[in-house]
């Protein structure tokens, strides 16, 4: 059986933080999303013995262990050297290879230098994996242990070689290595307003790990759950959908999409259906939910506009936000991010007017106000809302959070629910 993987990026340029390990992000994501347990991410630099320690690491937790790098002509390149006295393999020269490579050379009008030959050396047994983009194949060694069988990859470490071999060679092969038929298939919930610990709770015991798997990803500002189902195809879809209803009744309204999406296309998706529209007066926001709300292609059919309104001059001379109001409790409250939702909403004539002032920080905190301060309002025809917030973390930050605040507001509102109940714990 084969359903545990390990990554496993060499060379110094990486360990030393030159070089950002793009490769294993990049095989991490096909595997997971082939159905595999990716067991770990292991970066080693050139050194024979720690490329050695962390191949037989990997081969003890991992039914597949994929590297990239160190298999380039210099004497840094150590990987096939290496994993072939690993595996109690000898090397041989594979001819074809070697006339190859000498045939690039030749084409490019040049000699091949004699340690190029070095990328033409296999692990005996080795089954090569073809590289169209470059001199260095790769290869699969299959080898017995006693922990069982293991399937060793290595490939070349430049990003452009190595991906289509991953897709076009490893990928296929693993899919039928691991028999055949059987389909994994997923379905990813976005949330928001909720902590992953409580999201753990709320989801914990619905789906019996034998028939689904749930992983968590914590995106700031949302959190996604994606549920992965194995089978043959058509079991597997009845159960990605039976186990995706059960999922969506024990999230509720904290889910806010399904599947690639954001807060402000969904948001945007039900204002069209509902045919209502939105204006918005940002304070410490600075124009980002406007700018958020105008990414998504078709906002013109609900967005009027935004007052972007930063100084107590603005909030009273474009909005008409009473300055007795500023004076009296300041712009950070309740009463002028109510007053700033009604005069939004006034000025564009939209259904909705949606507001937010607060203090970014890092300066301007006090001490009945501190950094993080945020006051959301949403005015509507029948009734308004407001609340004041503490929200934490550095300036782009409680931005970025009030942002999505004020749009699940939205939301929440368009839902029929208390739009000011939602919240962000941080448990
Ligand atoms: P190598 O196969 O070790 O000769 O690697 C060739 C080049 O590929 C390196 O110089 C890096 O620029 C790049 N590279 C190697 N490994 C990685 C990795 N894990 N992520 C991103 N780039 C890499
Ligand atoms: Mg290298």
């Amino acid at each position: 059986m084969i359903e545990r993987a390990i990554v496993l990026s060499s060379g110094d340029e990486l360990t030393t933080g030159r070089t950002v390990d793009t490769n294993a992000n990049f095989i991490a994501d096909k595997l997971v999303a082939a159905g595999l347990d990716v067991v770990a991410i292991m970066v080693v630099g050139d050194y024979p013995d720690r490329i050695a320690w962390a191949w037989q690491q990997a081969m003890q937790h991992a039914e597949v262990v994929i590297g990239t790098g160190g298999l380039g002509p210099t004497a840094d390149d150590l990987t096939t050297e290496v994993l072939a006295q690993v595996a109690g393999r000898r090397l041989y020269m594979d001819q074809a290879i070697a006339d190859r490579i000498r045939q690039m050379f030749a084409a490019m009008g040049r000699v091949m230098p004699e340690n190029n030959l070095k990328q033409a050396m296999f692990p005996e047994g080795a089954t090569i994996i073809p590289n169209a983009l470059g001199t260095a194949p790769g290869f699969r060694l299959d080898i017995e242990t006693e922990r069982g069988g293991r399937h060793l990859i290595v490939l070349p470490g430049v990003p452009r070689e190595m991906k289509p071999m991953i897709e076009e060679q490893v990928l296929p092969w693993l899919q039928q290595a691991r028999g055949g038929e059987d389909v994994y298939l997923s379905h990813t919930f976005q949330t928001f307003g909720i902590s992953e610990s409580a999201l753990d709770e709320l989801v914990a015991g619905s789906i019996p790990s034998a028939e689904g798997r749930i992983a968590f990803r914590a995106a700031f500002p949302q959190i996604s759950v994606r549920l992965t189902v194995h089978g043959p195809p058509a079991i597997a879809s009845q159960r990605l959908a039976e186990l995706s209803a059960r999922l969506r009744e024990r999230i509720g309204a904290y889910a806010y999409g399904e599947g690639d999406t954001s807060m402000e296309e969904v948001v945007g998706t039900m204002l069209t259906q509902r045919r209502l529209t939105l204006a918005l007066a940002e304070s410490c926001t600075g124009g980002l939910i406007g700018n958020r709300i105008t990414n998504v292609p078709g906002s013109s059919a609900y967005f009027i506009g935004d007052f972007v309104t930063y100084s107590n001059d603005a909030k009273t001379a474009v909005l008409g936000v009473h300055a007795a109001t500023l004076e009296r409790v300041g712009a950070v409250s309740e009463e002028v991010a109510l007053e700033m939702a009604a005069g939004a909403r006034g000025l564009a004539g939209s259904d909705l007017g949606l507001a937010t002032t607060g203090i970014a920080g890092p300066d301007g905190g006090t001490k009945d106000k501190p950094v993080g301060t945020v006051c959301i309002a949403l005015a509507t025809a029948e009734k308004s809302y407001v609340r004041r917030y503490q929200f934490w973390g550095t300036r782009d930050w409680v931005k970025i959070l009030t942002s999505q605040v004020a749009l699940d507001w939205v939301r929440r509102h368009l839902l029929g629910l208390d739009p000011s109940e939602s919240g962000v714990l941080r448990r």
